[in-house]
């Protein structure tokens, strides 16, 4: 199936909000198998959404409306879908009751225009909102489905996921796997796939390059699910066997989810004393649930005073090599054990910019100290603005740790 996501709205086309619709949806239909060809976003004008939506009904399976569902004048959807299909807009009893309920029940008075939101297209099926007021709609048209969804995230997100699975289904089942790569460019990672010729008519394998990482994406679609799953984990085994430990997660784990698991499996402790990532290793560590079992302290030691008096770096060092250099970075983690005992210390030191002080700007060091005869210091240079280096760095930290600790 084809699917095409519609996105109404001034405020995305003016770039007031981001168009956050386009990637949550596709990211669902995506693991239900079903295609999705265009993402459009067309502003709150009538002609503008019919002309759209006339165009896609002719290309595309399914078209997912998002937004002009509301009560007020600019919010048109329900009136062009219903000029397009031929089918009127009518009052749904079930949906004004529990409208005139609501109501009731808030310290709002309900005004004419409201009345919109109870509005439903003739013939529809309606998905009920339980975390807003417009409710959502199904509309069979033809062999063709068209999904009216609300706008605000927080009525849409749900919506999507309780709804969707239920409404999209074909005979054709979906297999879907996903293996995150760390450490080897994209290019790299495309060659070695397609030297080992795993592709099949019904199995297509994907990569997409990520900020530090790459995924292989493995979909096979046919009749049958278990042999759809035998294929593909047999796939999957001969994919670890080329990349081994530089698959660092299956599906969507994050990196951060996959240090703190990993942290917790090996019982060991961590800290960071943290210069150019001012607090940022620490806050992606403890943003994972659990991470009080894996890190219990954590230090920003910015100035040099501070890497002098917490950590013990010697003027020296500084002195002779600068704050951005690995003698420096060495001397902060090593610092960094001496006070938290912790199995593994990290330590950061850069030059983040944009007004170079010392060093070039995207200069940085990360030192990884597990012990004195078991340490290492990287040294990497980075572009970009202060926050993408500054994260660059952390996200870097986090995948080498990965890395190192599996051996
Ligand atoms: P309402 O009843 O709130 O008017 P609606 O269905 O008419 O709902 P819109 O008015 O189109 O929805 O959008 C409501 C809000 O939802 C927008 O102001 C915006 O903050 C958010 N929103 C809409 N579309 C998107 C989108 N594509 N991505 C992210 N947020 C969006």
């Amino acid at each position: 199936m084809r699917a095409s996501i519609i996105t109404v709205g001034t405020e995305i086309l003016v770039g007031s909000i981001l168009n956050t619709h386009a990637e949550y949806i596709s990211n669902i239909l995506n693991d239900l198998g079903v295609h999705v060809d265009y993402h459009i976003s067309v502003r709150d004008n009538l002609e503008q959404i019919e002309n759209i939506l006339k165009g896609q009904l002719e290309k595309v399976d399914l078209i997912f409306l998002c937004g002009g569902l509301g009560p007020t004048a600019d919010d048109m959807t329900k009136e062009a879908v219903s000029n397009v299909i031929g089918r009127s807009i009518i009052l749904d009893e079930i949906q004004h009751k529990k409208l005139l309920k609501r109501f009731r029940e808030s310290k709002f008075k309900m005004t004419e225009n409201n009345l919109k939101q109870a509005m439903i297209i003739e013939n529809s099926t309606i998905l009920d909102n339980k975390w807003g007021i417009a409710p959502g709609e199904i509309i069979e048209y033809g062999d063709k489905k068209i999904f009216l969804l609300p706008g605000p995230p927080k009525e849409l997100r749900p919506m999507v996921d309780e709804y969707l699975k239920y409404y999209i289904t074909d005979n054709n089942e979906v297999v879907i796997r996903s293996l995150n790569v760390a450490g080897l460019g994209e290019s790299v990672v495309e060659d070695k796939i397609r030297k080992l010729n795993l592709e099949t008519k019904n199995i297509s394998i994907n990569t997409f390059a990520k900020f530090y990482d790459t995924e292989i994406k493995i979909i096979a679609e046919g009749r049958d699910r278990n042999s759809l799953i035998e294929k593909v984990d047999l796939i999957v085994s001969k994919l670890y066997d080329t990349f081994g430990t530089n698959i660092y997660s299956e599906g969507k784990i994050t990196l951060n989810e996959s240090l703190v698991k990993l942290l917790k499996e090996k019982e060991l402790k961590i800290s960071f004393a943290e210069s150019i990532t001012g607090g940022l290793l620490a806050s992606q560590i403890t943003s994972i649930s659990g991470a009080s079992s894996v890190l219990s302290e954590s230090y920003i030691t910015y100035s040099n005073d501070v890497k002098i008096k917490i950590l013990g770096v010697k003027e020296n060092t500084l002195n002779n090599y600068g704050v951005v250099s690995k003698e420096v970075a060495y001397e902060m983690a090593k610092g960094l054990r001496a006070l938290t005992k912790s199995d593994i210390c990290i330590s950061t030191t850069g030059e983040a910019g944009p007004n170079p002080s010392e060093k070039e700007v995207g200069l940085n060091y990360i030192c990884y100290y597990f012990d004195e005869n078991k340490y290492k210091v990287v040294e990497h240079k980075f572009k970009g603005t202060r926050n993408e280096i500054q994260k660059r760095v952390c996200d870097t930290a986090i995948l080498d740790l990965i890395l190192m600790l599996r051996g």
